[in-house]
């Protein structure tokens, strides 16, 4: 279920349109609901689902301060959390979640681009 709110700078520190908070997706008051960010918060309810909600947001918080370490950068360590490369790498692809396998975000931990031949 989508959310308008304004809480979403502040939740995200001003660094996501969304935030995913199973089974919920809070999104910016001011952000337009576009089919590319629905995709991409929908990836992120699955990836969470598979996860079992609560590990996903442990694997993400820690796998942001390894990314942090890797790139000292806020912005490169957020958007190159194994979660977030996926939700990126895919969100215009309309027809993808029809198609994705359980667990691809795991592909996208190593450094050099995946290679996904069928995903
Ligand atoms: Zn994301």
């Amino acid at each position: 279920m989508f959310i308008k709110t304004r809480f979403v700078r502040i939740l995200t520190f001003g660094f996501a349109n969304g935030i995913c908070l199973y089974p919920f997706v809070l999104i910016g008051k001011e952000i337009e609901l576009t089919h590319r960010l629905i995709t991409h918060e929908k990836i992120h309810l699955r990836q969470q689902l598979e996860t079992m909600v609560l590990p996903f947001y442990i694997f993400y918080f820690l796998e942001f301060l390894f990314r942090l370490l890797q790139y000292r950068n806020f912005g490169k360590a957020y958007r190159n959390i194994s979660f977030e490369r996926e939700a990126y790498y895919f969100e215009s692809h309309i027809d993808y979640l029809e198609i994705r396998r359980p667990y691809t975000w795991m592909k996208f931990m190593s450094r050099s681009e995946p290679k996904l031949t069928s995903y």
